[in-house]
């Protein structure tokens, strides 16, 4: 499957995943819930500075599972980016909920929150910060608008694990966070994903909609004599098998991001001298001790020319990819969803935006070669 030289993506083993998987098997518990689940939920609570961590099955299901436990209802509406991806948008949609779409700013790509006032309706029920690439929204400005107004603050900081604003860790300052271990983000564990619950009055339905709908919890600890159903939920947590996966990510974490961001920083001082000539822009998260290397991305002058690249890199054996189709212009987005005001920005950028290649165990070497290559392209192009 992998033939190029350089993919895009390429998982990473930290180091103890098969010995925690066989401590897992001989723990005698597969169901999730075991002493991984534990360990993983308390190095995020501890890490993170959360008031309660929850591991889900994906990041998806973190953000449906904040969806259950901020009791949105059909026609309630939910404010977001439209340059994001689509489980921001439909783990809301499943409850009947409306994404309310607002454009970005230009330089992090995220919510531009000088516009989400006009969004908010008296319909409004919470506000989804999207932390694109790893790179703090303006959780501030974002805070304050929610105290004003009673709205719910979703983080959605599938990307953002360990990166930071102003000292707080992202996914720990909303009402809840939702983090993602797909094998495309910096600590995986193939599928996988938490919430992280930081306004206290939830923790407990948290709990519940966690253990599918029971109070299975209470009756562990001994609160209750009969363990029953007593509210909606469903089967969000993951097995032991992935929980003593993750938990071996966990703990290289630390070097995982320091190495991401190394190679961040390497692709920014290669290209510093195309962005002075005026060829593209490049991303403005990386080269900022607060971010956790994600994502290294540049911004084309068109979208023809990122066609061009894309193709003169797989020639090359490279592979650059973009994404989002914005949510507002998709099928589903259109009819479940409504634009507050212009999507300018987020037009313009979904149709240039180019990611390069970046995984842990890309070498200097490769990200040279990478850089080399567009250089290569660009000269090229100069002389035809
Ligand atoms: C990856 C991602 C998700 C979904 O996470 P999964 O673990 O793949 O379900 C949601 N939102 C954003 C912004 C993401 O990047």
């Amino acid at each position: 499957m992998n033939s190029y030289r350089i993919p895009f993506n390429k998982p990473f083993i930290a180091g103890k995943e098969l010995e925690y998987l066989n401590q897992a098997v001989e723990n005698g518990q597969l169901a999730g819930g075991g002493k991984f689940t534990k360990l993983c939920n308390e190095w995020l609570e501890k890490e993170l500075s959360c008031r309660r961590a929850l591991l889900t099955q994906s990041g998806t299901a973190s953000l449906e599972m904040a969806a259950i436990l901020l009791d949105l209802h059909p026609g309630d509406e939910v404010i977001m980016p439209s340059y994001t991806f689509v489980s921001t948008a439909n783990a809301f949609v499943l409850r009947g909920a409306v994404p309310v779409f607002v454009d970005i700013r230009t330089d992090t790509l995220n919510i531009d929150e000088k516009k989400i006032s006009a969004a908010i309706t008296d319909k409004t029920k919470a506000i989804v910060p999207v932390h694109y690439a790893g790179k703090s929204c303006d959780m501030d400005t974002i805070l304050e608008i929610s105290r004003g107004n009673s709205i719910y603050i979703i983080e959605d900081a599938a990307q953002a694990l360990l990166s930071k604003y102003k000292n707080k860790y992202l996914g720990s300052m909303g009402d809840v966070g939702c983090i993602s271990f797909h094998e495309t983000k910096n600590i995986i564990s193939g599928e996988g994903g938490a919430l992280l619950v930081n306004a206290p009055e939830l923790i407990d339905r948290a709990e519940i909609i966690w253990n599918k709908g029971t109070n299975r919890k209470q009756f562990v600890n001994g609160a209750v004599e009969k363990y029953t159903w007593v509210d909606i939920g469903s089967s969000f947590l993951p097995s032991e098998l992935t929980a003593a996966f993750l938990m071996a990510q966990l703990e290289q974490s630390e070097g995982i991001i320091k190495r991401r961001c190394v190679i961040c920083d390497r692709y920014n001082d290669g290209l510093r001298e195309l962005e002075q000539k005026g060829v593209f822009i490049r991303g403005q998260h990386c080269c900022d001790r607060e971010s956790n290397g994600h994502m290294y991305y540049i911004i084309l002058q068109s979208g023809e020319v990122r066609t061009k690249l894309i193709n003169y890199l797989r020639d090359k054996g490279i592979l650059a990819v973009f994404h989002y189709v914005p949510l507002h212009s998709s099928p589903a987005g259109l009819k479940y969803g409504r634009v507050s005001q212009s999507m300018n920005v987020t037009n313009d950028i979904s149709s240039r935006l180019l990611r390069l290649p970046l995984y842990y165990q890309m070498t200097n070497t490769d990200v040279d070669t990478v850089i080399e290559c567009i250089y290569d392209y660009f000269r090229k192009g100069k002389s035809q």
